[in-house]
């Protein structure tokens, strides 16, 4: 479903992706984790272009986005972000928040749209909270509100850039659970995160990456049990 080849992206002069090769299949889970400052949001910015790059090859869904066009507008509609801050806008309520892009992207009248949201509202267990403003709603449970409004456009990618690490503890799980239901209903999903956990119970395969590189790619198992590098198991002994 995606398909790096090559990639390299720099910042004015300092090099965030170095030669990048990552192919996720269809219904694959990801996991991406590093350390801080190692390129993991600038990679998956760089497949719905929220970055752009400076050579190599990004191909989404069959679509080559280096060749730009139509092409970019069709990945961004087609993969789901969610973000560390929810990013849900502030002064619409939870429903409006869900509606809006399938209204004016994919054209949907507005009761086909609540009607949708409201599917995948009760999908992350909060229907109830439709009426409802952001502020109003814990962490928890606007991070679950931003994961339902993704998934009302209907993607076929789910990219998610660390959507715990700006939750309290005890809310964690339940965003967390909510992904777990995504991963066994078959969604293709690259996860940036450092909850260990997850990647050893939902990632296909888990990604390490350091410095602008991806220095290890391996399923759980050998990735935790065996860690082939010495910047890998550096890093998992210091966050475990
Ligand atoms: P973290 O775990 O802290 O989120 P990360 O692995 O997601 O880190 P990135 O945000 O991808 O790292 O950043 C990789 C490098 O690129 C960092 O050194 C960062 O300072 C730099 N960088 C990121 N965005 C920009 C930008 N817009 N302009 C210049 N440098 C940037
Ligand atoms: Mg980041």
């Amino acid at each position: 479903a995606v398909r790096m080849e090559g990639v390299n992206k720099w910042y004015d002069a300092f090099h965030a992706l170095k030669n990048i090769d990552l192919t996720v299949g269809r219904g694959e889970r990801i996991v991406i984790c590093g350390p801080s400052g190692s390129g993991k949001s600038t990679l998956i910015r760089c497949i719905n272009q929220l970055e752009t790059i400076h050579s190599g090859r990004i191909v989404v869904d069959g679509h080559d986005l280096t060749a730009g066009g139509r092409n970019v507008d069709l990945v961004r509609q087609e993969t789901g972000m969610v973000f560390q801050q929810f990013n849900l806008f502030p002064h619409m309520t939870v429903l409006e928040n869900c509606t809006l892009a399938p209204m004016k992207v994919r054209g949907l009248a507005k009761a086909e749209a609540e009607e949708t949201a409201m599917k995948y509202l009760k999908r992350v267990r909060i229907p109830e909270q439709a009426v409802k403003y952001p502020a109003q709603l814990s962490g928890g449970q606007q991070q679950r509100v931003a994961i339902a409004r993704a998934l009302c456009m209907n993607p076929k990618i789910m990219l998610f850039d660390e959507p715990t690490s700006a939750l309290d503890p005890e809310m964690v799980k339940e965003v967390l659970d909510t992904m777990v239901d995504l991963a066994n209903e078959g969604m293709t999903m690259l996860c940036v995160t450092h909850e260990m956990g997850f990647a050893r119970s939902v990632a296909d395969r888990v990604v390490f990456m350091d410095r602008g590189e991806v220095l290890e790619i391996a399923p759980p198992d050998a990735f935790f049990g065996a860690p082939q590098h010495e910047r890998t198991r550096f890093f998992l002994g210091q966050i475990s």
